[in-house]
This record gives C-alpha cells, sequence and structure tokens, in this order.
C-alpha cells in the first residue's frame, strides 16, 4: 500500500538517488568545462544516510530505485551501497545510470552486489564526435564497458542519447543500426533545459517525430510496443523487421507528468518531487537533526501530497530548476 499519493492520484513508487554531484566528461549540454561548485564530502550523504532514507521511504510505498549523479561509478565503494539497497525488504529493483567511461572495471563488482538493470549514457559511436560533445577522449572505454555488461549477462541494457538538434542527427541512425545489432534499445532523450550554461532553447530540441521520420526513412517502418507501462517515461517503439526497439523520452514534444511516478534524493540529501521542482526539502538536515524515521516519513508525505502538475517547459510560466541536472540527479 502507497502513502506516497499526491492530489492527482499519481502514486509514487520510483525512488531516484544521486550518488555525487562530481563527473569525470563534460557532456556539453550538462556540465561547464570548468565546473568547480561541487559539493563538499561532508554535504555528501553516506551510505548509512542513504539506506535509512530508503527504508523509510520503502514503508511509504517505494519499490524501484535508480542511482544516478552526476557520474555515479565514482562514487568510491558503489557495489557496496547497490548490495545494501538490493537487501531492503521491499525493494524489488535497482538500476544505474551512468555514462560507462569506468563500467569495464566496475561492471563485475557491480553485478556481484545484484545490479542488473544498467542505462548507458552514449551519444555517438564516432570517436571525434564523442570528444566534442564530452570534451574527454573516452569512447573506446565506454565501448568496452558495455561489451562487459553484455558478457556478465546484465539486462536489459539501455543507452541513453540526448537528442540536441544540429548536433546529434548524424548519430541516430548508426546509434539504433549498433543496438539492433546488440540487442540494446537506444533511448533518446529530448533535451531538457536542466544545462548549467542555460544553452537550451525549444529550437535546439529533436523531436521524437522527427527521429521517428529519420529512422523510418534509414532503417525501416516502427510501430509503437502495445501495452506498455504507462508509467514508464519512454515510449517504446520497435522495428517491424522484428529487429531491435527504440525508445523516446518526449519530455519536451510529449510530457509525461500526468504519469510521473518518480522521487528524487539529491547527492547532498534533499528530496524532490520533480527533476523540475523549485523547491526541495532538506532531508539530510533532518536526519542528522536526529528526527525519527516516522517525522521524516511525515514531512516526505506531505511535500508529495503538495506536488504540482508539472514542469510546464512548453508554457511561458517556465521557470527552470535552481540547480542543473548533474547536481540534481538526471
Ligand atoms: N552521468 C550519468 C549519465 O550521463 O548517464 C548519470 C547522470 S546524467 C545527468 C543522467 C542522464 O541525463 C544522462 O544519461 C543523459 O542522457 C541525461 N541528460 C543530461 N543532460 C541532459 C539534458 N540537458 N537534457 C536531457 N537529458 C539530459
Ligand atoms: Fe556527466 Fe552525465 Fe552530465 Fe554527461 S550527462 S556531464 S556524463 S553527469
Amino acid at each position: 500500500m502507497s502513502h506516497l499519493v499526491d492530489t492527482f492520484g499519481r502514486v509514487h513508487d520510483n525512488l531516484r538517488i544521486s550518488v555525487t554531484d562530481r563527473c569525470n566528461i563534460r557532456c556539453y549540454y550538462c556540465m561547464p568545462e570548468h565546473a568547480t561548485d561541487f559539493q563538499p564530502r561532508s554535504e555528501i550523504l553516506t551510505f548509512e544516510e542513504v539506506e535509512r532514507f530508503v527504508r523509510v521511504a520503502v514503508g511509504l510505498g517505494v519499490k524501484k530505485i535508480r542511482l544516478t549523479g552526476g557520474e555515479p561509478l565514482l562514487r568510491r565503494d558503489l557495489p557496496v551501497l547497490v548490495e545494501k539497497l538490493a537487501a531492503v525488504p521491499g525493494i524489488r529493483d535497482i538500476a544505474l545510470t551512468t555514462n560507462g567511461v569506468l563500467l569495464e572495471g566496475l561492471a563485475k563488482p557491480l553485478y556481484d552486489a545484484g545490479l542488473r538493470r544498467i542505462n548507458v549514457h552514449l551519444d555517438t559511436l564516432d570517436r571525434e564526435r564523442f570528444r566534442q560533445i564530452t570534451r574527454r577522449d573516452d569512447l573506446d572505454k565506454v565501448l568496452r564497458g558495455i561489451d562487459a555488461c553484455q558478457e556478465l549477462g546484465y539486462g536489459p541494457i539501455k543507452i541513453n542519447t540526448v537528442a540536441v538538434k544540429n548536433l546529434i542527427e548524424p548519430d541516430i541512425v548508426p546509434l539504433a543500426r549498433f543496438g539492433r545489432e546488440r540487442g540494446i534499445e537506444i533511448r533518446y532523450i529530448e533535451f531538457m533545459p536542466l544545462d548549467s550554461q542555460s544553452l537550451w532553447d525549444l529550437n535546439r530540441v529533436l523531436l521524437m517525430d522527427d527521429m521517428i521520420a529519420m529512422l523510418t526513412r534509414e532503417i525501416g517502418p516502427l510501430e509503437a510496443i502495445p501495452d506498455q507501462d504507462p508509467r514508464a517515461p519512454a515510449t517504446e517503439f520497435r522495428f517491424l523487421d522484428g529487429v531491435g526497439s527504440v525508445g523516446f523520452v518526449a519530455s519536451v514534444s510529449k510530457p509525461f507528468c500526468l504519469n510521473c511516478n518518480r522521487i528524487r534524493l539529491t547527492a547532498d540529501g534533499h528530496f524532490r518531487y520533480c527533476l523540475f521542482a523549485i523547491e526541495e526539502m532538506n532531508v539530510k538536515a533532518m536526519i542528522r537533526g536526529g528526527a525519527s524515521d516516522a517525522e521524516i516519513a511525515e514531512a516526505v508525505q506531505a511535500n508529495v501530497r503538495a506536488k504540482w502538475i508539472g514542469h510546464q517547459i512548453n508554457s511561458a510560466q517556465f521557470v527552470p530548476p535552481p540547480r542543473p541536472m548533474y547536481a540534481i540527479g538526471g
């Protein structure tokens, strides 16, 4: 039974936890080249604090967890956290979103800790374009990380590609072909106004319908996969020839806020009812100030009850959140 229901009747059972705001690459639509405003270590939740919050959240109906960041694989001993969270009674599913640069070495310890589902962020298969987008020369490491996950039997493995117009068009089709060959779903995520340098503009978003047209023209027809989970952020399509599927997170062209089931915990211990929320609740202050589990649960419930209808990216009233994506947890 869930206790995290808002005034629109949305039930929240999916918690995204950021474990660090740091990153080892610099995707230009996410982080500035010389990012320095990272939180000091003392402000980052310890594993014990994260685990305590998760236990409280499970008592409120949370069943699924995704670890993210910043780059979560930079967090020392991450497999230890995965193991702790996988052992919390009531957690049915743990997933990870990573840029894959450190994955080759960590795939096995994370698998042994209980991780099976992984999303690897990859915008291009071209080394020079990878270097331009991320300001680092790490494409080979990411590809080796994906290989390692496939060899170990991770599943499903998905690739996240950020769909920025006038940039990513040459990569859409090669990535889909790569996915078809490997049995990996590519998820194209419409560029969202969460970058730290205010580069976002509606005209810079490559829209789902345009990507579908491109894939249909170059590879073949797609059809919507029937009976999809209406609460999943991606709309999924399969190729009619039976080889592979693609997903689209169309946050801009087809917002899915009315089906949202997600809540978030930032690396520095702030609770957010939405990726785009303007206000946050300082859970770390409660944890470190001696609040009881019941007090934390009550505060989280009240926060979720007051959740807004959605982000309104397409309206003139849209206000970007006060922190960039890497500091919130994507
Ligand atoms: N570092 C990890 C990574 O890159 O996957 C985890 C954190 S990152 C903020 C989470 C996801 O956000 C990435 O997979 C990327 O696809 C997506 N992302 C980053 N900036 C974005 C933006 N401005 N618009 C849409 N998606 C974005
Ligand atoms: Fe780092 Fe992920 Fe942001 Fe890229 S999208 S800079 S990998 S946090």
